[in-house]
């Protein structure tokens, strides 16, 4: 009898934490109640019941960051809020200025509405953080401008989990009277938030960031800071005329009782994954060439960003099917680039894509993070002794004779920091080869298709050492046309041997 397979350890609670049980009874509850199914702005009593139930929660959406009910405005979830806030604001301001500050490291919810900000007209900078990964406040001092309308600065950044000093650059908005918005989906719920004593003008949360379900999240919205908002759609005229459309209450109610969960839970939850993520860290750290991403900052307890030297992101996540966790590495991620976060913090294009976020939660336990450190301890040491950077120097000669009267030949391409780094070493004898072995760096893909060619390359001559070409490889291995530039690079290795091929043998 085989073991039944252990169900991966979620380990990416920054992408989306669980449904807490409390919260997914409470959505069926008000699913099935007598009545919470009416229309929210409907007179009669099924609309009024559907209505207290929203307000219920938006007092508990309210109560968890310090704000009044009606400063909150619901939305679809964070995405939406910040697309409210960044259009929103700055188009009701754009009579006063066209100017909008942000930085590199927000998440594509605020940074795509900024490239749509630029076609309309406005200017917007973009800071960069320091190398552990903050936003100097004088840096957003220097860059405001008479101009300027909006500055919106995320208040945890979702990679490396690194908290931003929101109150110092708060203050220093408010002084000026510009509006500052905070993207803080990864903040709320995770640590203490009060917006009245963060001088925060509008903050886009969600709740399937903090147990609650998808779909649902809010704006926080000053009171007296609306002038500074113009909707983005138009309707029946629901949460103020800012978000109209009828309000999903089940949603609603999921998010209240999320956020009274996350308000009860914080401080015992924040200890608690504080102790857990020093442990994983401190794992990690010893299986050594280890790079903490935002080390010396102050961080959100459940995030830990590790580069790990000599592997690729991809690779090592690709092995550790055991765990569900993200990387920074963009082998199979629709963008070309490895994270641009760990970029902008000064990471090389290799320590970016050798990235791992760890992110944890209300349900994880120490024994999942050791099994987490573990399987990345036996994936590390596999990747590193496959890769080229595991021969030294004396290793490395381009054709040598062998005791068995062949020859040994090597062939090469890519090299440290390349995205493809391979080396074949091929014995020949009587004119073929009579073995093949291979190191390789690189993504999964790299990795597989420098195993394949390995295994078929026994028994063939000069003449055909070439299994077929780059194009045939990336189709019986399924690999993306993109990537075939790196084919390209594994077969100039194989060209190499060729070179290196012994006269007679
Ligand atoms: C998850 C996340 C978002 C997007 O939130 P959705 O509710 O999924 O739209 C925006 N910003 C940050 C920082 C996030 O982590």
């Amino acid at each position: 009898m085989t073991e039944p397979e252990l169900e991966p350890v979620y380990l990416d609670y920054a992408a989306s934490t669980p449904v807490d049980p409390a919260v997914a009874e409470a959505m069926i509850e008000c699913l099935r109640a007598q009545g919470g199914w009416g229309n929210p702005s409907s007179t009669h009593v099924f609309g009024r019941r559907a209505a207290e139930r929203i307000e219920a929660a938006r007092r508990q959406v309210a109560a968890l960051i310090g704000a009044c009910p009606e400063e909150i405005v619901f939305t679809s979830g964070a995405t939406e809020s910040d697309n409210m806030a960044l259009l929103g604001i700055a188009r009701a301001n754009a009579h006063r200025g066209r100017h909008v500050v942000s930085s590199r490291i927000e998440h594509k919810a605020v940074l795509d509405p900024c490239k749509h900000l630029q076609r309309e007209g406005f200017a917007v900078t973009l800071l960069t953080p320091g190398r552990s990964g903050t936003i100097d406040p004088r840096a957003v001092t220097a860059a405001l401008r008479p101009d300027t309308v909006l500055v919106s600065l995320m208040l945890v950044n979702n990679e490396t989990g690194v908290i931003q000093d929101i109150e110092a650059i708060s203050a220093l908005c408010r002084d000026r009277g510009i509006p500052f918005h905070t993207d803080a989906a990864q903040a709320v719920g995770r640590i203490p938030i009060d917006v009245h004593s963060l001088a925060i003008d509008f903050m886009s949360f969600t709740a399937h960031k903090l147990y609650g379900p998808k779909g649902i999240g809010a704006l926080y919205v000053r009171a007296g800071a609306k002038p500074h908002l113009q909707p983005l759609t138009f309707g029946g005229g629901q949460e103020k005329g800012l978000r109209p459309g009828t309000l999903p209450t089940h949603q609603i109610v999921g998010f209240g009782v999320a956020c009274e969960r996350a308000g009860a839970l914080l401080g015992q939850e924040s200890e608690r994954l504080m102790l857990l993520r020093e442990a994983l860290w401190s794992r990690l750290a010893s299986l050594g060439g280890t790079h903490l991403n935002g080390e010396g900052e102050p961080r959100v307890p459940g995030i830990l960003n590790v580069s790990f030297e000599g592997v690729e992101g991809e690779s090592l996540v690709k092995g550790l099917g055991e765990l569900a966790v993200s990387t920074g590495s963009a082998c199979n991620s629709a963008s070309a680039e490895p994270s641009y976060v760990l970029r902008a913090l000064g990471r090389d294009t290799e320590l970016a894509q050798s990235s791992l976020r760890f992110s944890f939660g209300r349900f994880t336990t120490a024994a999942e993070l050791e099994r987490a450190a573990n399987a990345v301890r036996r994936e590390l040491e596999r990747l590193r002794a496959l890769s080229p950077a595991s021969e030294g120097p004396e290793d490395v000669r381009a054709a040598w004779p062998t005791r068995t009267g062949g020859a040994g030949i090597m062939g090469e391409a890519g090299g440290p920091g390349q995205e493809v780094w391979v080396r074949f070493r091929l014995q020949v004898r009587h004119g073929s080869v009579c073995s093949a072995s291979f190191k390789a760096y690189g993504c999964p893909h790299t990795l597989a298709v420098a195993a394949w060619l390995a295994a078929r390359l026994e028994g063939r001559s000069r003449a055909e050492l070439i299994p077929g070409r780059p194009e045939d490889w990336a189709r019986e291995l399924a690999v993306p046309v993109e990537k075939l530039g790196r084919l390209l690079r594994i077969e100039d290795a194989l060209h190499e041997c060729l070179r290196h091929w012994p006269a007679e043998v």
